[in-house]
């Protein structure tokens, strides 16, 4: 379907105040959003438009009742200047489970691509070609009646903003085992990239930092045993050459850069188990000289290595230096995104010039 989307670009590109060598994550937006309101039956007013503030009411259901859900995807650029997406039609079928967990109405995976290839194409000099950075794309939906009282909204914003963005994490991670609070129970929204999921993180990982800590190591809900995942992060450890990472049990999110190492590592013959992973195995493995990396994945950091992870006051210590899988992940997955290497898992969605003209 290509919907009716409305194209008003702004006459005063702010390009040029940004120093592409020095992005800071999260606060440098493109010139032009993608905006849609849910009228309670359709998704209507499609517009890419130059980026504006949007005035809310306070009453605004989202505020009050959590109504509110995101994604975080990227875009690169080619050598020959073509803007590339890497998977997004994952990224708005998992907006769309997000959305139905929240009570909230899908927005269709079509209009969802029409409208961000042309966002990109808009927006496509916005797009840093250094090598780790990329242009990060923000989906957000949020509820939007006016209205106080415990039920689900009726109307919706749908926006998509961009942000061009260096390396994410550039030094490695330590991590913290927490033992008192959770993320996610089983039946609860941890699969949905829910607003509150983050709201919720944010006092145990302030301790955490307390501490000397960079983030939380989420355990499981029921027994604080089996290890979840970490900030905006899925979690792998190379225990003994055996990649592992926890099965997706539903409480924890399901990352796209998860399943494209599990992938690339499967090509290459590594193995991969995907399982229930107590923090006793790991700790184990690390006593017996056989944990030999662990490594966050999500789409920000792309692979971000962990070189301590606090457990029972002790720390386990480890070398990212000697690391073998990650920086291959990492390199092949930024090839493969830069559009270097051949696409061989179709993960590559590019955005030609026709985006503009149907
Ligand atoms: C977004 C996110 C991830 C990573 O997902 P990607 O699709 O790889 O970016 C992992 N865990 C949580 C809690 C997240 O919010």
């Amino acid at each position: 379907m290509t919907a009716d989307i409305k194209i008003r670009k702004t006459t005063q590109s702010r390009l040029s105040e940004v120093d592409f060598n020095n992005i800071p994550f999260g606060r440098i937006f493109a010139d032009h959003m993608f905006v849609a309101d849910f009228d309670g039956s359709n998704w209507t007013n499609m517009e890419i438009c130059p980026l504006h503030k949007i005035p809310l009411h306070p009453a605004t259901m989202a505020w009050h009742y959590g109504q509110a859900i995101f994604e975080g995807m990227k875009a690169s650029i080619d050598e020959q200047g073509n803007p590339l997406l890497f998977r997004p039609e994952m990224h708005a079928n998992r907006l769309n489970i997000s959305a139905t967990r929240m009570c909230m109405p899908e927005f269709p995976v079509d209009v969802f691509m029409d409208a961000l290839s042309k966002l990109v194409y808009i927006d496509k000099k916005w797009i840093p070609t250094h090598e780790e950075s990329a242009l990060y794309i923000r989906p957000v939906m949020m509820a939007t009646d006016e209205f106080v009282g415990v039920r689900s909204s009726d109307t919706f914003k749908f926006m998509i903003m961009t942000l061009p963005s260096g390396p994410y994490y550039s030094k490695p991670v330590s991590l913290l085992v927490e033992e008192k609070y959770v993320r996610a129970c089983d039946g609860g929204v941890g699969e949905a990239k829910a607003a509150g999921n983050y709201g919720a993180s944010l006092y145990p990982t302030l301790l955490a930092k307390k501490k000397g800590y960079d983030q939380v190591m989420w355990m499981d809900a029921r027994e604080f045993k089996y290890v979840q995942e970490v900030g905006t992060m899925n979690i792998f450890f190379v225990i003994d050459g055996v990649a592992v990472t926890p099965n997706l049990s539903g409480t924890i999110l399901k990352g796209v850069t998860r399943d494209s190492l599990i992938t690339l590592l499967r090509d290459k013959g590594i193995p991969v188990e995907e399982r229930p992973l107590s923090i006793e195995e790991i700790h184990e493995a690390y006593q017996a000289g056989k944990l030999q990396e662990v490594f966050g994945a999500g789409t920000a950091a792309v692979v971000a290595n962990v070189n301590r992870i606090g457990y029972k006051g002790q720390d386990m210590i480890l070398n990212p230096d000697e690391y073998k899988l990650s920086p291959m992940l990492k390199t092949e997955i930024n090839g493969i995104r830069k559009g270097r290497l051949a696409d061989k898992y179709n993960w590559i969605h590019p955005v030609g010039v026709g985006v503009l003209t149907d």
